[in-house]
């Protein structure tokens, strides 16, 4: 599977949903199939396996975005038979489980896939099955667009005609609302980048932390000979930085656009 398969559609996103990936009309039956196949494999190679560290991630994500989730999912990591293509992440309601595809685990992507299937979770748990576009219902496209995963939620109503109307109603909510004089609780103001990703980062073992300052460009960090088996970049799912690499055997660039509110985020390394 290729790393951004969704490219290949005539959308053009600069922004993270180009890396959040549809899911088949089918995705709730596809979604009992896989994990029927996790229960019962029907060919060797064919796996899933707990995830902990993603489901401390996916517990994270939901204290800050939506602790109104009752029960947090597990998640799992699969192989590809699991998945149609072009489809990277899987909730089932019934079994509570988050699933994703192996390619799809990097510091980059998962933390997208995680708040989009927490979504569906939520409203899974608020609602009850969603066999409507997907799972990509009014109220999932609500609770991204409160979530400000409005591209996201862009996208998947491009996927899914029948999901517009929802995604449309949504938007003019959310722009009649602002700032919040629509009548609904306002909510507290949100945290700054920064602010956010020294939340998120309390819950994570890093050997190394990285700060990438607000104006982006590329940073080059001098290490102490270090292994770095991962790169979590923090707050959770933000998309500042473009690339990162070994310059020498004790420097990593770090290459970034300017930050959204003017405030650095973080690179933790594992
Ligand atoms: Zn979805």
């Amino acid at each position: 599977m290729p790393a951004c398969p969704d490219d290949a559609l005539p959308i053009d996103f600069s922004s993270p949903a180009r890396r959040v990936l549809p899911h088949s009309g089918v995705a709730i039956a596809l979604a009992v199939a896989a994990f029927a196949a996790f229960v019962w494999p029907a060919a060797a190679q064919a796996a899933c396996w707990f995830d902990a560290a993603l489901t401390q991630q996916a517990r994270q994500i939901a204290q800050r975005l939506m602790p109104e989730l009752q029960t947090v999912p597990e998640v799992s990591v699969c192989t590809p038979e699991h998945f149609p293509a072009r489809v990277d992440g899987l909730f089932q309601g019934g079994a509570n489980q988050i699933f994703i595809h192996q390619t799809a685990v990097g510091p980059r992507k998962t933390a997208d896939l995680l708040i989009h299937e927490l979504a569906h979770a939520l409203i899974y748990q608020q609602f009850g099955p969603q066999n409507f576009a997907g799972g990509h219902s009014p109220a999932w496209m609500r609770l991204m667009v409160r979530l400000g995963r409005i591209d996201d939620a862009r996208f998947h109503a491009s996927v899914y005609p029948e999901a517009l109307p929802g995604f449309q109603q949504a938007l003019a909510e959310r722009t009649r609302d602002e700032p919040w004089g629509g009548g609904g609780r306002p909510p507290a103001s949100p945290p700054t980048a920064l602010a956010a990703a020294q939340a998120d980062l309390r819950g994570l073992n890093c050997a190394r932390v990285l700060l990438v300052p607000p104006q982006g460009g590329a940073v080059v960090y001098d290490l102490p000979p270090t292994v770095v088996r991962s790169l979590t970049l923090l707050p959770f799912g933000n998309d500042r930085v473009r690339s990162i690499r070994w310059t020498s055997a004790q420097q990593i660039e770090v290459v970034a656009r300017p930050s959204d509110d003017g405030t650095a985020t973080l690179v933790c390394l594992g």
